[in-house]
């Protein structure tokens, strides 16, 4: 047997990507599979995107670049950071990643030693407190319910803090509960950090995702003291369709930043040069908005159609989500936990859908509805079905 690192042994595979593979594997089989499982939307990435990258492959942009991003991506970066969510960035305080799950690995590496505990409410990102673990800190992890939306509350996050507590994650709009905190909220959640004098990572991925009129608030807006302990994370996957190219970026003090870079420095270098600049025209091209509603409006369209169907399954239930593109079910009253539920579910209907277990809820399942609205009708079919028979 390998004499493996202990810090492998401490960190726990994907179970996203598992339920995925074996979907995948039983699709190669001819079987029949309807997927809730992809975190990524189904539409590709806009022409106009492509062509950014295209045109700097044609122009030779092919060589090493900084480790930071290329300076015109850096500085596209800022802008959309001060237009967009009232951040007051330079090129300086922006480093480009191979994206957003890179730029919180960079972050964690830079920030957190052994001893040091991240504060990270559940149902959280499955990656979260792996990555807190390989930089050898300690995840606190503060559960949330359905009551609160599966909103941290500034009084829970208060309880939570020790003197060994340095860095508290935030991701609004949430994967996996699609929840958005408001101005309100996230205003208070920034008083109890500042009095604290923590940081905190705002992980904004899906910041463009939103429904019904909702607004994304950016912590670091909300005054100087909360800015100044505030770091961005954020990519293009998202927003932009663009999840294999692989494109993030933090944000944050200069000091911390140039941190984060000296690290990227002995990993992974820059960020593959061309693609950069499909982020740039991805940030800076009229045609993005478009693009962004075409997609916005077929999410608000399968949304609205999956709730409908889970409303009317009895032993159901969820809070309306705000943004991204999850569901995040309630599958307590079937008796079943989520591993048990998703296994069942994906052999004897063949619907794929990721266990609320590994975000750190096993009475919640979790479906994404980034796929066609008649995949979604033929899965809930089956779900019904499934459930039915509980
Ligand atoms: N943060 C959240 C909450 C996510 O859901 C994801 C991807 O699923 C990421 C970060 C990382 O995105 P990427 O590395 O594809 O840019």
């Amino acid at each position: 047997m390998i004499q493996l690192a202990t810090r492998v042994t401490q960190v726990t595979p994907s179970l996203t990507l598992a339920i995925t593979a074996k979907a995948k594997e039983m699709k190669a089989k001819g079987i029949d599979v309807c997927s809730f499982s992809s975190g990524e939307p189904d539409f590709d990435t806009p022409q106009h995107i492509k062509e950014g990258a295209i045109s700097a492959l044609d122009q030779g942009k092919t060589k090493y670049g900084p480790v930071a991003g290329e300076s015109g991506l850096r500085e596209a970066i800022a802008q959309k950071l001060n237009q967009d969510n009232h951040l007051n960035y330079s090129a300086d305080n922006i480093i480009v990643t191979n994206g957003g799950k890179h730029s919180l690995f960079n972050l964690m590496l830079a920030l957190i030693e052994k001893g040091d505990e991240v504060i990270i409410p559940a149902p959280y990102w499955l990656s979260y407190p792996e990555m807190v673990k390989l930089a050898q800190g300690t995840p606190v992890i503060v559960n949330t319910t359905a009551e609160t939306d599966y909103k941290i509350t500034p009084e829970q996050l208060r309880q939570a803090i020790t003197s060994k507590t340095k860095l508290f994650v935030l991701n609004s709009p949430s994967n996996p509960t699609g929840m958005v905190y408001n101005r309100e909220e996230i205003k208070a959640l920034a008083q109890v950090i500042v009095d604290h004098d923590l940081w905190v990572v705002s992980d904004e991925i899906y910041e463009k995702i939103l429904y019904n009129g909702t607004e994304h608030i950016s912590i670091g807006s909300l005054g100087e003291e909360i800015f100044k302990r505030t770091i961005i994370s954020n990519g293009f996957a998202k927003s932009y369709s663009m999840t294999g190219w692989r494109l993030g970026y933090l944000a944050g003090p200069g000091e911390l930043i140039k941190a984060t870079s000296t690290i990227q420095s002995h990993s992974t270098s820059n960020v593959c040069t061309f693609a950069q600049y499909g982020a740039i025209a991805a940030l800076e091209s009229p045609e993005s908005p478009q693009c962004l509603q075409k997609m916005l409006d077929a999410f608000t369209q399968r949304r609205q159609v999956i709730l409908e169907r889970i409303k009317a399954i009895p032993k159901l239930s969820c809070p309306t989500p705000m943004g991204a593109f999850y569901v995040f079910i309630d599958i307590s009253q079937t008796g079943l936990n989520s591993l048990e539920f998703c296994d069942g579910l994906l052999n004897k209907q063949q619907v794929a859908a990721i266990p609320g277990k590994a975000f750190g809820a096993d009475n919640c399942i979790r479906l994404s509805y980034a796929t066609d609205l008649a995949s979604i009708e033929k899965g809930m079919d089956r779900i019904e079905k499934f459930v039915n028979t509980l």
